[in-house]
């Protein structure tokens, strides 16, 4: 049996999360008139992503113009490509200018959500034993944002320090030490070069090399700051101009991905010019075709690399000794400190929170094959529950702001639907949703991402549950207004 819910518990829409997702979709409800909601946070600040990784070097990986909300543009990004401290700032300043703040309960853990059929509404249970209810329930958690961390054998017994790049240790001073980084993707690409000058050793395991690519990023020169000021729509256009150059190289991800061939001869010679070493370079040398893992972009991690103090070790870890890391060919690695630059459970989504639907179905078993929902959004059996950033809508290629965007736009459209209607709940048809994941499937099959490699696009039994196999155009097309048909609609 639920608790009784008291009355000033129950709200139209309760969104779990404060990181893009959570924030934008907290506006758009606003713009539209729909105040009744809250926003529950487990940390103690918004920001998801971009709280939790300050790891040192942390920055954005697509432009900034891009990656930040069309409806609040700013024009005064300090680089091309801002850094984790701005976009966390850019973040908090949506929160002042929109007054969300009162709306956003913090160390809020949501651990349970269990919807009550009869009474058309959404129980959820906190960390601290409070039960709240909803008509609507949105997940904002992110697809990047439970670290991953290998179980080690013998990690037990390693008597030095060990973190996540997710949880950065800021007041250890890592001067002098022997570091271990364990990972080679898109944080370490980041964080490695700041650490390479201060430490002893720097010794990084990695399982499969990465494509890194340069960064075309610079700081913006304070005239192109004025102009973006006393013009804004300059900064429309150039946001536009963005999105083109970046969805043209879906072409190459999802439908030619022989196109990908030029490129990655391009980045040979990239790689040849960036690594004098011969040695380190063939470890370098990624051992699958372009694109099947994300591709990287970095002006410092290769000169990095190059210097003496670092030790690229392509053995798999055997064990962790008290002050080592032993490779299965017996090699022993002194290191004083441990990171972990191993991302993070991508193909989970939801969980751990136990989410139960109708007639007891639970979202863990109902997802036991891999994750999967109608446009990313809708699972059946599980009504008035909205996914931002759910399954296959992730991106190789740009902004995943664009993805959000569409998302808010399509969740708006459902509210405004029920609304106009006097619908209680829509439940997506459980044959829509299957159709629809078949085609997604099957789109799939044809993309670079399924070009022989392991990533964290996919569950370990192959299964892509994270990306969108198509153009972000598309993916606006299909979310612009939700079909009633294909959804259980109940008044
Ligand atoms: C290091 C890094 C760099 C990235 N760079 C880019 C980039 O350059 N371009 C790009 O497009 N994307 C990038 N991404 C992807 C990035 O995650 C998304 O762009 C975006 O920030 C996702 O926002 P979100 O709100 O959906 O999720 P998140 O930012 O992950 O926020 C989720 C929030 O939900 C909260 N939460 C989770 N579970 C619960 C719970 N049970 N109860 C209460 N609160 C909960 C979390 O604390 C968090 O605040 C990057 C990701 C990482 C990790």
């Amino acid at each position: 049996m639920h608790k009784r819910v008291p009355s000033g518990a129950l709200h139209h829409v309760l969104i779990i999360g404060s990181g893009f997702g959570g924030l934008g979709l907290a506006i758009r409800l606003q713009q539209a008139g729909i105040d009744d909601f809250l926003l529950l946070e487990k940390a103690g600040e918004v920001g998801g992503t971009w709280r939790d990784n300050s790891y040192p070097g942390a920055a954005c990986g697509v432009p900034s113009h891009l990656y930040s909300f069309s409806f609040a543009p700013k024009t005064d990004w300090t680089r091309k490509y801002a850094p984790q401290a701005e976009i966390l700032e850019y973040l908090r300043e949506c929160v002042e200018r929109y007054r969300l703040r009162p709306r956003i309960r913090f160390g809020c853990e949501v651990m349970a959500a269990v919807f009550d059929e009869p009474a058309g509404l959404w129980r959820v249970s906190l960390a601290n034993g409070e039960v709240l209810a909803a008509r609507l329930l949105v997940s904002a958690c992110g697809q990047l944002n439970r670290p991953a961390i290998p179980a080690l054998p013998g990690i037990e017994r390693f008597q030095g320090q060990a973190f996540h790049s997710a949880r950065w240790r800021h007041e250890l001073d890592l001067a002098g030490q022997r570091v271990a980084v364990i990972g080679t993707g898109a944080s370490a690409i980041q964080f490695v070069p700041q650490l390479q000058p201060k430490v002893a050793q720097l010794t990084l395991f990695q399982r499969s090399a990465a494509y890194v690519n340069a960064k075309p990023d610079r700081a913006y020169r304070a005239w192109e700051l004025a102009t973006l000021r006393r013009w804004p729509w300059l900064q429309r256009l150039d946001r536009a101009l963005k999105y083109l150059h970046h969805e043209a190289r879906a072409l190459a991800f999802v439908s030619w991905p022989w196109l990908m061939k030029p490129l990655q001869w391009g980045f040979r010679r990239h790689l040849a010019r960036s690594m004098a070493d011969p040695e380190k370079r063939a470890q370098l040398l990624p051992d699958y075709p372009m694109g099947c893992k994300r591709i990287l972009i970095s002006n410092d991690y290769y000169p990095a690399l190059a210097q003496a103090n670092v030790r690229i070790v392509d053995e798999a870890i055997a064990e962790v000794r008290e002050r080592a890391i032993v490779t299965v060919d017996g090699q022993e690695h002194p290191c004083d400190l441990l990171i972990y630059a191993t991302g993070f459970a991508s193909t989970e989504f939801l969980a751990p929170m136990r989410i139960v639907g109708r007639n007891g179905l639970e979202l863990a078993r109902a997802w036991r094959e891999g994750a999967e929902a109608y446009k990313g959004i809708s699972v059946s059996g599980f009504p008035n529950l909205f996914i931002l950033y759910g399954p296959n809508t992730n991106l190789g290629h740009n902004s995943i702001i664009y993805m959000l965007e569409s998302q808010f736009d399509y969740v708006l459209g459902c509210i405004e639907a029920m609304q106009r209607q006097g619908l209680r709940y829509l439940d997506v048809k459980p044959e829509v949703q299957r159709g629809y994941n078949q085609r997604i499937q099957a789109g799939i099959q044809h993309t670079v991402w399924n070009q022989g490699c392991s990533s964290w696009y996919k569950t370990s039994s192959g299964k892509h549950t994270n990306n969108w196999p198509g153009y972000t155009f598309t993916y606006r097309r299909l979310t612009r207004a939700p079909e009633l048909s294909d959804y259980e609609c109940t008044r």
